[in-house]
């Protein structure tokens, strides 16, 4: 279904033409002859191609020394000797500094905004605005302030205006423009949001779910380039899934209610709201705060569990590498299920990973056939600028996307 409010395309062309812009910007700086053998085209034809994009101010060429590879695929492999042969190969590569974004995450009582660049990188300091309620027109005055905010540094920084905005929301959206459901802001009707942002900031502007922007940034800009599969576990006030095939979300109409939130983990575990012992809920932080105050026998707060952990007390200890495996044992059940290649844990409590990664190793191996291959997994570190970046990177995506 197309878009309400289109965000505006950076060039139209045929297929092929998109094809091209989308490998220049996921694998760039990268050779012609790489990106022909990559896209299965002849010379000829991508020579046409790229002089248009050229032409258009779409791509830039460089000198051979900056020209240093960019991303691959993981299976593929440039052809023997197609590097090196005649006069040395220029790389072609988004011109980064021709277009600005700004991208906006909303939570549930602020929104953080910042700017990107073609490249998809910050180019911005980082804005945060309270809304005074939650009310669409509280909600979006406060995020078109935001936007001026992000607009007036990519004035100062001397880079063109931004040309779309991106906001990104836990939720449910049709037509990257209406949001139907909430779980944070409580919206009891359909809020074309797109539109109130666009008329209140006068940019066009794109609502993305936050998982599926986090996501398809990984997978355009960061460790999920060339994947055939590519998931993300989230966790934190919720626990998140999504999961990209070929770089794009898996779409179905359900999935931003909470798909994974209730699988079954631990037949030990705590009790979830819905009745469920060791559900998925399990890795939340109300969940654990709740857990940890039970075993120090008073009220302890998810943050006095941070602390503590951190400091390495024996109980905190004990509860962080039951999550770890816990978590361990969903990232088994998502390799098993959906075979990504890489599983990204997000979110802001997924630094608890990081304390005890072998836990996790251990929940997963619980769950994998001992011949299997090791799952790949990596703990993004936590920073809401970066969902915000995300957020940005969407419209950067369908600006240099055929229409849909
Ligand atoms: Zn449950």
């Amino acid at each position: 279904m197309a878009a309400l409010h289109p965000i505006p395309q950076w060039f139209t062309g045929s297929d092929y033409t998109y094809r091209v812009a989308a490998a220049i910007a996921q694998y760039g700086p990268v050779a012609r002859t790489t990106l022909a053998s990559l896209l299965r085209l002849s010379q000829g034809a991508l020579s046409r191609i790229t002089s248009d994009l050229l032409y258009e101010g779409v791509i830039e060429e460089l000198a051979p020394p900056e020209a240093s590879a960019g991303r691959l695929p993981h299976a593929f492999a440039p052809k023997p000797g197609a590097r090196h042969r005649g006069r040395p190969q220029t790389a072609l590569a988004i011109r980064g500094d021709a277009k600005t974004f700004i991208g906006i995450k909303v939570q549930a009582k602020s929104a953080i905004g910042t700017a990107v660049n073609a490249h998809g990188e910050i180019v911005s300091g980082r804005h945060e605005r309270r809304f005074n309620d939650q009310s669409p027109a509280a909600v979006v005055s406060c995020l078109a302030a935001l936007a001026a905010d992000c607009a007036q540094d990519t004035i100062d920084a001397g880079l063109p205006s931004p040309t779309a905005i991106g906001v990104s929301l836990a939720g449910h959206i049709e037509r990257d423009a209406i949001v139907t459901f909430s779980p944070f802001l409580h919206w009891e009707h359909p809020v074309d949001l797109a539109e109130l942002i666009t008329e209140a900031a006068g940019l066009p502007t794109g609502i993305f779910n936050d998982i599926d922007s986090l996501l398809m940034d990984a997978c355009w800009f960061g460790s999920g380039v060339g994947l055939n599969a590519f998931a993300i576990i989230t966790m934190g006030v919720g626990v998140g899934y999504s999961l990209a095939m070929h770089g794009k979300p898996v779409d179905c109409p359900d999935k931003s209610y909470g798909l994974a939130g209730h699988i079954p983990l631990d037949p030990d575990g705590p009790r979830c709201g819905s009745g469920h012992i060791g559900c998925a809920q399990c890795l939340t932080t109300d969940s654990i705060a709740q857990e940890y105050s039970q075993m120090i026998g008073h009220e302890a707060s998810f943050s006095d569990f941070e602390r503590d952990a951190r400091a390495g007390t024996s109980l905190a200890t004990r509860l962080v590498s039951r999550t770890c495996f816990r978590l361990g044992t969903m990232i088994a059940i998502v390799a098993n299920l959906a075979m990504p290649e890489t599983i990204m844990i997000a979110g802001e409590t997924a630094f608890i990973a990081t304390l005890a990664t072998d836990s996790v190793r251990d929940g997963i191996n619980r769950y994998r056939h001992s011949q299997s291959a090791p799952v790949h997994f990596e703990i993004a570190k936590h920073d809401w600028q970066l969902w915000a970046k995300a957020a940005g990177t969407r419209v950067l995506i369908r600006h240099i996307s055929p229409l849909e």
